[in-house]
C-alpha cells in the first residue's frame, strides 16, 4: 500500500531524492514546524500501487550484533531484501528501557549495530536503515495504542516476564512494561506485513497483531496485520549453555569479532559434560557446539552426529570444523564492514534511511489522525 495526495510534498518519492530536499527536516524533526500544520490540507487516500510488501525488523543498540542475531533474524533480512521493501529499525528508544542510566553509550552502539547489519549483507540501496528516536511519530502512535492495551496483557507477556527476571527487575518501569506497545508502533508506522525475528519476539508480534485488529476495528482499516517470520534457529543458545545468546548477558560470539577471538571462544566452550576423555561416547543433544554446528555448518551435521555418539570424532576436531565454518561466514562480513567504516559513508546511509522512514511515518500518522477523526484542521477547514 502507498499513500498519494494532491500535494506533492507528501508523495512518497524515490529513496535517493528524499535525501537532498528534506535532509535537515527529517533528521532534526524538532526544528521543523509542527507536523499537523503540514498535513492539514491533505486529502489522503490509500491505494495499492506499491509493488512490494514491507518488512520491519531491527535491533536494540545495546551492543554489537552476535551469531544469535544472525541466525534468528539478520539472515532472513538479507535473504528477503530483494523481495520486500525492508525497514531496519535501530531501536535506541527501546534500548533505553533497560539502559536509561547510561545513554552515553548509544552513540557508539547505534553506529555499530548499523555497521553490523550492513556488514552482514544488507544493501543500503535496497533497505531503509533508520534511527527510532528521530521518528517522533512512533512515540505518538505508541501513545494512541496505549489507550486500549491493558496493563494485565503486558504483565502476562512471557518475554517481559523472562527478561524482567534476567535483569532482576521486581518493580517494572512504565517504559519497560510498555515496550511491546512501542514495538507495535515500530512495526506499524510503515504499515509492515512481515517481521523476521527470533523466537523471543513472537509474543510481541502477537501483541502487535492484537493492537492492529483492535485499532482497525475501532477506527477503520489502516494497518495490515503483520506476521512474524521465525527462522529454524529461533533461539541460539549462548556460550554459557544456559540462556539465549544475548548481548546484555555477555555470552556471545560477535559478528565483528576477530578470527582468533572467535576460535578461542569455541575452543574453551563447554561441550557434553559426560565426554571427559577423547574416547567417551558423545551426546550431541546436550552439546552447544552441536547446536552451533546445526546453525552454521548444517552440511556437516549428518556425518557428525553418529561420529560423535560413537566417539569417532573428538571435541577438538569437531570444534575445528565449527571454527572453519564460522570463519567462512564472518570473513566476508569483516571485508564489507571495512567499506562501510570509511568516513561519512555510514552517516549518509543513516541520514537517508531516517529521512525516508520519517516521510513514511508522517504519511501513516496522517492516515491515523484521519481514521481517528482527530485531523482537526482538515475537518474544520
Ligand atoms: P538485548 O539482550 O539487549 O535485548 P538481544 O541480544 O536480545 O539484546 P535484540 O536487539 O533484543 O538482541 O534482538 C534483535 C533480534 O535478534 C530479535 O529479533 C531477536 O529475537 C533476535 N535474537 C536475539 N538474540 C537471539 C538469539 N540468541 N537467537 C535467535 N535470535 C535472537
Ligand atoms: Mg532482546
Amino acid at each position: 500500500m502507498t499513500l498519494r495526495s494532491s500535494r506533492t510534498d507528501i508523495n512518497i518519492r524515490p529513496y535517493r531524492e528524499l535525501h537532498t530536499d528534506i535532509k535537515g527536516e527529517a533528521i532534526f524533526p524538532r526544528t521543523i514546524p509542527p507536523i499537523h500544520h503540514k498535513i492539514a490540507k491533505l486529502n489522503l487516500q490509500v491505494t495499492d500501487l506499491a509493488p512490494k510488501k514491507r518488512i520491519l525488523t531491527g535491533d536494540r543498540p545495546t551492543g554489537p550484533l552476535h551469531l544469535g542475531h544472525y541466525v534468528g533474524s539478520v539472515a532472513n533480512r538479507v535473504r528477503l531484501q530483494h523481495e520486500y521493501d525492508t525497514f531496519i529499525i535501530i531501536a535506541d528508544v527501546q534500548a533505553l528501557t533497560t539502559n536509561f542510566d547510561r545513554p552515553e553509550r548509544l552513540a557508539e552502539d547505534v553506529r555499530n549495530v548499523a555497521l553490523d547489519n550492513l556488514a552482514a549483507g544488507l544493501d543500503p540501496n535496497l533497505v531503509t536503515i533508520f534511527i527510532q528516536s528521530y521518528i517522533p511519530e512512533i512515540a505518538e502512535l505508541t501513545i494512541y495504542f496505549s489507550m486500549f492495551v491493558s496493563v494485565n496483557a503486558l504483565r502476562h507477556n512471557p518475554t517481559i516476564k523472562t527478561e524482567a527476571k534476567a535483569y532482576g527487575y521486581s518493580d517494572l518501569t512504565y517504559g519497560f512494561l510498555g515496550y511491546p506497545v512501542s514495538q507495535a508502533a515500530d512495526i506499524t508506522f510503515c504499515r509492515a506485513h512481515l517481521v523476521p525475528v527470533g523466537a523471543d519476539q513472537v509474543p510481541h508480534v502477537e501483541q502487535t497483531r492484537k493492537i492492529v485488529r483492535r485499532f482497525n476495528e475501532l477506527y477503520g482499516e489502516v494497518f495490515p496485520e503483520p506476521e512474524a517470520l521465525v527462522s529454524p534457529v529461533g533461539r541460539l543458545v549462548g556460550l554459557d549453555g544456559d540462556a539465549k545468546m544475548s548481548k546484555s548477558l555477555g555470552n556471545c560470539i560477535y559478528l565483528a569479532e576477530p578470527p582468533e577471538s572467535v576460535a578461542q571462544k569455541v575452543r574453551v566452550a563447554v561441550t557434553d559434560p559426560a565426554r571427559i576423555r577423547r574416547y567417551d561416547l558423545g551426546h550431541p543433544e546436550v552439546c552447544i557446539i552441536h547446536d552451533y554446528q546445526k546453525a552454521f555448518n548444517p552440511g556437516f551435521v549428518e556425518e557428525l552426529e553418529p561420529a560423535c555418539r560413537s566417539a569417532e570424532i573428538g571435541c577438538v576436531d569437531c570444534k575445528k570444523r565449527l571454527i572453519a565454518a564460522l570463519e567462512e561466514l564472518l570473513a566476508p562480513m569483516r571485508e564489507r564492514r571495512a567499506q562501510y567504516e570509511k568516513p561519512g559513508v555510514l552517516d549518509e546511509i543513516l541520514r537517508d534511511g531516517t529521512a525516508r522512514a520519517k516521510r513514511e511515518a508522517e504519511a501513516t500518522l496522517a492516515l491515523v489522525r484521519q481514521a481517528m477523526k482527530i485531523d482537526y484542521w482538515e475537518r474544520w477547514g
